[in-house]
């Protein structure tokens, strides 16, 4: 897609986000963040399966002080996701951390933002403010409550996208109204290291949100839609919100939340890139559906193929049909391709008929043929 919204970029540790930069997958660490081992290992294990940042919620001194040590055993940025407290925002950005996730408005004070800003221009880390729908201030009180809760608020009574009549104020308009101000505190401060993000549960909230400021400031868009659900649910939602914003050439990083394990999140986030060819790291699976044609198990088969092809980190398209009707046009237009027939398969390499081999040795053939042309592409 060549409608991709300008922005002005900025550098997490040594990736870039915004300007010209391949739209970046984030996820976020679920344990203990004062559980050094705990952490790494959780941030390892996405490093495998390719995610591009990480965040880790940083809500005391303690897990401040771990972040150097868990800087020292990863290879990806890291995120310190802050509420409220200067000091540890200090803590942080002395410890190495490649970003801050803070909304100046949550620490109220003028001089400790100004504290917490000078320390990051001096090291050139930027800042996200998430404004988040959970967390926004009252209605008629952005900049003023600093960030205190939202009782008595009347955020809850503000309609929704789509449901507003005429120019009354929404959930929408108060999104990009504190997202202004919160930005103004920093510009304010000579800072423009900036990334944005607006989420709420509601997609057509969020991409709301996302469209209008998306035309206001020139910063970069952090795209989620919070809370999103479980593994399925959550991966569904999040494509269609994401996915409707990306299509505009709105967002430069993602983070799919979903109540699931974080490998999840970064798996769920290259689908939703590779299908709107964004990015195209890793396989490709193509699987037909199966139907009354089929001539094998093709769902048994697509499953364990999907298995197989996760430790395959080239971009190599696979395609698994489970008959002779719809499947040879199917597997020849993929770099690998499967079309079972009765007690046989024929395999299909950069759409030439590769070799015909009995249902028993069909996965182990086709495995060999990914390995193949894995081998021989470049890194992706
Ligand atoms: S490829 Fe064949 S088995 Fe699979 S859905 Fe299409 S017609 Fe049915």
């Amino acid at each position: 897609m060549n409608n991709r919204r300008v922005t002005k970029p900025i550098y997490v540790g040594n990736v870039k986000v915004g300007g010209d930069a391949q739209v970046t997958v984030q996820s976020m660490t679920k344990t203990d963040t004062r559980d050094v081992a705990a952490t790494v290992r959780q941030i390892r294990e996405l490093e495998e399966v390719g995610c591009d940042i990480i965040r880790s919620a940083v809500p005391d001194m303690e897990a401040a002080k771990a972040i150097p040590e868990i800087k020292k055993q990863i290879n990806i940025p890291l995120v310190a996701d802050i509420h409220f407290h200067h000091q540890i925002a200090l803590e942080c950005i002395k410890g190495g951390v490649d970003m801050l996730r803070l909304n100046p408005g949550n620490i109220r004070d003028e001089e400790k933002v100004k504290q917490v800003v000078e320390a990051a221009k001096e090291r050139q880390i930027p800042i996200r403010i998430g404004v988040n729908f959970g967390s926004l201030p009252p209605v008629g009180g952005i900049g003023k409550t600093r960030g205190f809760s939202r009782h008595m608020d009347m955020v809850n009574k503000l309609p929704k996208a789509g449901e507003a009549a005429g120019e009354e104020y929404s959930i929408v308009d108060h999104m990009v109204a504190t997202a202004l101000w919160e930005i103004g505190v920093l510009e304010a401060l000579d800072f423009d290291l900036i990334k944005i993000s607006l989420k709420a549960f509601d997609v057509p909230t969020t991409v709301e949100a996302y469209q209008r400021i998306a035309d206001m400031v020139p910063y970069p868009l952090h795209l989620g839609i919070t809370e999103a659900g479980t593994v399925k649910s959550g991966s569904i939602r999040s494509a269609i919100g994401l996915g409707m914003l990306l299509y505009e050439g709105i967002g430069d990083t993602i983070r799919v939340s979903l109540s699931g394990d974080s490998t999840e999140e970064v798996i769920a986030g290259y689908e939703i890139l590779k299908s709107l060819n964004l990015r195209q790291k890793g396989t490709t699976l193509v699987a037909c559906p199966s139907c009354g044609r089929a001539d094998v198990d093709v769902i048994k088969l697509s499953n364990t193929v999907d298995e197989m092809l996760k430790k395959i980190d080239k971009n190599v398209k696979v395609a698994v049909m489970g008959c002779e009707v719809n499947g040879p046009g199917e597997a020849k237009d993929a770099d690998v391709g499967i079309a079972a027939g009765a007690g046989r398969a024929v395999i299909f390499r950069k759409g030439q008929k590769a070799r015909v081999v009995s249902a028993d040795d069909m996965l182990s053939a086709l495995m060999e043929e990914v390995e193949a042309v894995a081998a021989a592409a470049g890194d992706s």
